[in-house]
């Protein structure tokens, strides 16, 4: 069976058929660095790196191209780190850092490429220049500006009505714009904390590029001018996908800049999206390192379960009870791996990637269908507490790796006084560097002491607030 993916192109869950298959193409727009990320950010994050499990699984783990941005140009980022004092490489390195940890945690694999828009500045340019060229932009008050009315087929993507279209662009509204709707690729620098690079277009005021045109340059670079798979989440149809689409198929004359494009739901609280200006957010290290949320410290396991238990395009309404079902799912699937270790050796855990359950492959090409592919990874446990075949051990081991699921660490087991004496000396350093902000020094010492099997989990002290880091061997 094919995968079949919803097309929210076409509005319709279509067979996926890639360009060209021994080089799959799929990107996804990244986090603005401004600040830590949040869980819904973790969404899709969580749900694009399933699909490219998914997709190295079917076309192999060379062949498919996976490119997620970081917007570190933005003003919600200058003005951040003028407010803080400090340079936006600084604000968006140590935020950079921090989300990698982040989603490390949450078992996501790291993109083929991570393209930062700084380092894209002239693709963007050129990108202004090929549409002002084709009579598709035009510079006005030191603004590059895109003419929605010269494209016809404006508004594909989302469907939106043009009313709501206009309406929504009165909320940007500037003397310089021929039409309302025009939207910004180019704008000025003028206050000294706005970063600024020289202009396109015979421009002599140096400025810096609008959001959209970040993303139609960078996936330019790395994934060429139509690619297979664009993502992201639901609120970035419009304007953001919808002008994305606007400037990649005029630059280049394609009919379209992604053949499929796929939207992940509103991870919601009390019925509203979670986001940095409503205030109603928990911070994806909140969950991870303090018991900010339900008391207790979360495995990133366990978010990620919790994720994935909601079909990608509905609503997640987030909930501690989400959280400790997963975690007890987690807890039972662990025992059952000892069970299943105990009864085959380790040896059991090599090669396993040709072992996944068909039931399980089958509903994760039907448009990922989690839902039915945790369902079913309940039966395959159930199914060896039962009877105990190595055949169905190894088709549940290869199948949770599959989702990316990692199995819960287990009790500390003995350590030599000598061995404990360095753990603790490395872990102190760790936390002396974390407190000075040296986020490289910290993950450099974390990575050290992973590679020593040791795993360590940040908690703050309720009474000083001061953070407090604890160990355990990993299995
Ligand atoms: P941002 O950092 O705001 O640019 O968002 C990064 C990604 O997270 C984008 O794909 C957003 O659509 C997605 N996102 C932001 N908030 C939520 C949410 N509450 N639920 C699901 N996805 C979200
Ligand atoms: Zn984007």
């Amino acid at each position: 069976m094919a995968i079949r993916l919803y097309n929210t192109l076409t509005r319709s869950k279509d067979e996926f058929r890639p360009i060209d298959p021994d080089n799959v193409r799929m990107y996804v727009c990244g986090p603005t660095v401004y600040d830590d990320a949040h869980i819904g950010n973790a969404r899709p994050v969580i749900v694009f790196d399933l699909l490219y499990r998914l997709l190295r699984h079917e076309y192999g783990a060379d062949h498919v191209t996976y490119a997620r941005n970081i917007t570190d140009l933005d003003d919600k980022i200058n003005k951040r780190a003028h407010e803080r004092g400090v340079t936006i490489r600084e604000l968006t390195e140590g935020t950079t850092a921090r989300f990698h940890a982040a989603i490390d945690a949450l078992g996501a694999l790291r993109p083929t490429v991570e393209p930062r828009a700084t380092d894209h500045i002239e693709e963007m340019k050129a990108l202004c220049e090929k549409l002002v060229a084709s009579g598709h932009a035009y510079v006005a008050e030191d603004h590059v500006l895109f003419s929605v009315p010269d494209m016809p087929a404006y508004g594909r993507l989302s469907q939106r009505p043009l009313d709501d279209m206009i309406a929504g662009a009165r909320v940007d509204v500037a003397p310089y714009k021929r039409s309302e709707m025009d939207f910004v690729l180019w704008k000025p620098s003028t206050e000294a904390h706005e970063p600024g690079w020289p202009s396109p277009c015979g421009i002599a005021q140096p400025g810096r590029p609008g959001w959209h045109i970040e993303c139609s340059a960078m996936s330019w670079k790395h994934l060429g001018e139509v690619f297979d798979i664009h993502g992201g989440g639901i609120d970035l149809v419009f304007p953001h996908h919808e002008n994305e689409v606007a400037q990649t198929t005029c630059a280049f004359g394609h009919q379209v800049m992604a053949n499929v494009w796929m939207h992940n739901g509103f991870l919601q609280v009390e019925g509203e999206k979670m986001s940095k200006s409503l205030g109603n957010f928990v911070t994806i290290d909140d969950l991870l390192s303090t018991t900010k949320f339900g008391g207790q410290f979360w495995d990133g396991a366990v978010l990620r379960l919790a994720m994935l238990q909601t079909h990608y395009r509905q609503p997640i309404d987030w909930t501690v009870r989400r959280l400790e079902d997963s975690e007890a799912t987690l807890i039972d699937w662990t025992n059952r791996r000892h069970d299943i270790l105990n009864a085959f050796g380790s040896e059991i855990e090599i090669g396993l990637e040709n072992d996944v359950d068909d039931k399980i492959i089958r509903s994760l090409q039907d448009d990922l269908n989690t839902h039915l592919a945790i369902a079913r990874l309940h039966e395959l446990s159930n199914a060896f507490a039962l009877r105990g075949e190595r055949a169905v051990g190894r088709s549940f081991l290869a199948s949770t790796a599959l989702l990316g699921l990692r199995f819960l660490p287990f009790e500390t087991p003995s350590l030599s006084d000598e061995r404990r004496d360095a753990i603790a000396i490395l872990v102190a350093a760790r936390l002396a560097a974390r407190k000075a902000r040296n986020f490289a020094e910290s993950d450099r010492i974390r990575d050290e002491l992973v590679a020593m099997g040791i795993q360590l989990m940040d908690g703050k002290d309720p009474a000083t607030g001061e953070i407090v880091t604890t160990w355990e061997v990993m299995r």
